[in-house]
């Protein structure tokens, strides 16, 4: 048997002996492919591209990727069989990493599930004018809420529709990683204090989500029907609580 170690004169002797044998057994041919393409395919395996060394990966880049990523996975969530089936769009939020602030509504509601995006509706407008005028400018605070579908007749969401975004909500707040949270109203409110208690029982005290620094308040679609402006003043003093907590002065 020749070896890769063979004399090639030895080889093509053995060769030709070998056809020779073949003609005098009455084979008149031997498909080409057998002789000649076999090391040519090797040729070719050695000629492929050098592999590419990785070079080191931006981490901010990689959260960024990794946010997108979970946009698309939010976009075709289809666990809540309701508000898969009524939905326009998904809602995800808004805002950069790394936000000083980020503000936490419960749930889309109909101008947010038309447009895909958070908070754009009235209320919306008056969580613009209230981060306005902290002194906030939009690329600083990230907005988003509990729940990433409009329930039907802007409905509370139900425990289930919680429970099934939960681990959505958690990456979120985990890639965005901001340094300060507001919760907006009692729904929003009890679920980040984890504190079964009323919305006036959670303001005024700075708590922790997650090892974030977070502020209680009313949610803008209340203070827009509130005749009597109490909740505008309340909200003015969390956010000056919110201020304090961050270090800053209050806008004149
Ligand atoms: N209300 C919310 O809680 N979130 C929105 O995005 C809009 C209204």
């Amino acid at each position: 048997m020749p070896t890769e170690h063979s004399n090639p004169v030895d080889l093509v002797r053995q060769l030709h002996l070998h056809l020779e044998s073949l003609q005098a057994a009455g084979v008149l041919f031997v498909p080409r492919s057998q002789l000649v393409l076999a090391p040519r395919r090797v040729a070719a395996k050695q000629a492929s591209p050098p592999v590419e060394v990785p070079t080191q990966a931006d981490p901010v880049e990689v959260r960024r990727r990794e946010l997108d990523v979970l946009a698309q996975e939010v976009a075709a969530c289809g666990k809540c069989s309701e508000l898969f089936s009524t939905r326009l769009s998904t809602v995800f939020g808004a805002g950069p990493l790394d936000a000083e602030v980020m503000f936490v509504g419960d749930a889309p509601g109909s101008d947010e599930d038309a447009q895909g995006e958070p908070f754009v509706g009235k209320g919306g407008q008056l969580l613009r004018r209230i981060i306005g005028a902290c002194g906030f400018t939009a690329p600083q605070t990230y907005l988003m809420n509990i729940i990433k579908c409009r329930p039907p007749r802007n409905r509370a969401p139900s425990t289930a529709e919680c429970v099934n975004c939960r681990d959505f909500f958690q990456r979120q707040f985990e890639l965005v990683r901001p340094k300060h949270v507001v919760a907006l109203g009692e729904f929003t409110s009890r679920l980040l204090a984890q504190q079964n208690a009323k919305l006036s029982q959670l303001r005024n005290t700075v708590h922790q989500y997650r090892g974030v620094p977070l502020i209680c308040t009313h949610h803008p679609d209340d203070i827009e029907d509130d005749k009597t402006n109490r909740l505008r003043g309340e909200t003015w003093s969390d956010m000056k609580l919110l201020l304090a907590t961050m270090g800053r002065a209050v806008p004149k």
